[in-house]
């Protein structure tokens, strides 16, 4: 009689489309370099399968799964319980599965946040936020939960921005403003943290969000959203500049990490992750 374990762990994500996303390259090196025998399977799922791919989970006893667009606010009809940061997002996009229960997380601004605490702690610092859009929205609720002083976030679309910053002053200890963003934005003096929350840049090593960047004061931390490429125009100009730049490489990375920690309790190794990335998009010049 084999006393070997067969039995892999299961997790994964549900989107679509799916092809595209990089996160099971990034997690399943991590898994291997740690010795855990655990799968990710990317699974594309249709908006209309989404009960069906959550209850397919819970039969199969998966571990947990991510969850990515379209789903991140349809799932949560399906889930027992949220975290703090979900419910106020009111998105998820981490869902774990224990004892048959399904706990809600959002690991989009946890991963931001645990990047960004690498370079400086947010608690009591002056944030200004390019864009309004989902991951926008999660950075704002956890950066107000870490404390921050002040956020202002810019939007073409000011009420969006309004409404995040509604959130962040309704939900948080930290205070917050909403601003149209039309013609060349302008970082108000004494600001400690600039983050990229929009798409620009994404896919286009040249594309520039509209900023004036004679606005940007030397030792600011610069922070993009964007993970690939990952050394964006944004902070190639803010390091020429003498700010410290931060990409959106580590935001991906500590989200898996963040993720995996809740489904197994393990932490993975974020260098083996950011490497995996790194050989996927070709990154060379992320530093
Ligand atoms: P959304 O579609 O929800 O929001 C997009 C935001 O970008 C909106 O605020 C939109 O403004 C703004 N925007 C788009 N084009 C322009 C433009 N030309 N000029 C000014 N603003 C613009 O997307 P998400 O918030 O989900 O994602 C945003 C980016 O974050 C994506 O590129 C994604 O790859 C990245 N991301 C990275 C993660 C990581 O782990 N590194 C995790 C999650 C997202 P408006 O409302 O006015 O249209």
């Amino acid at each position: 009689m084999s006393n070997q374990n067969f039995r892999s762990i299961l997790t994964g994500s549900f989107s679509t489309p799916c092809a595209d996303n990089p996160t099971v390259a990034m997690i399943e090196a991590a898994y291997r370099h740690a010795g855990i025998d655990a799968r990710y399977i990317n699974c594309d799922v249709k908006v209309a399968h989404l009960a069906a791919a959550v209850k397919g989970a819970v039969a199969m006893e998966w571990a947990g799964f991510n969850c990515s667009l379209p789903h991140k606010v349809a799932v949560i009809e399906y889930l027992d319980e949220l975290a703090e940061a979900a419910r106020i997002i009111g998105a998820v996009n981490c869902v774990t599965i224990r004892d048959g229960r399904l706990v809600g997380d959002n690991t989009d601004g946890k991963g931001f946040l645990a990047s960004l605490r690498d370079v400086v702690d947010p608690a009591g610092r002056t944030v200004f936020m390019l864009g309004a859009g989902g991951a926008a929205r999660a950075i704002a609720v956890e950066l107000g939960l870490a404390g921050a002083a002040h956020i202002t976030v810019v939007n073409r679309d000011a009420a969006k921005a309004e409404t995040i910053a509604a959130l962040v002053r309704d939900n948080t200890g930290s205070d917050a403003t909403g601003c149209p963003w039309s013609g060349k934005a302008r970082v108000p003096e004494g600001t400690d943290i600039v983050i990229n929350a929009t798409s620009v840049g994404l896919g286009d090593a040249q594309a520039m969000p509209e900023i004036d960047l004679d606005t940007l004061a030397k030792g600011q931390v610069v922070a993009d959203v964007i993970p690939n490429p990952p050394m964006t125009c944004l902070l190639r100009e803010a390091r020429a500049r003498g700010c410290t730049p931060l990409d959106g490489l580590g935001m991906l990375v500590n989200q898996g990490v963040i993720g995996v920690a809740l489904w197994l309790g393990k932490t993975l190794d974020a260098g083996v992750m950011t490497q995996a990335l790194r050989d996927i998009f070709g990154a060379s010049d992320a530093g």
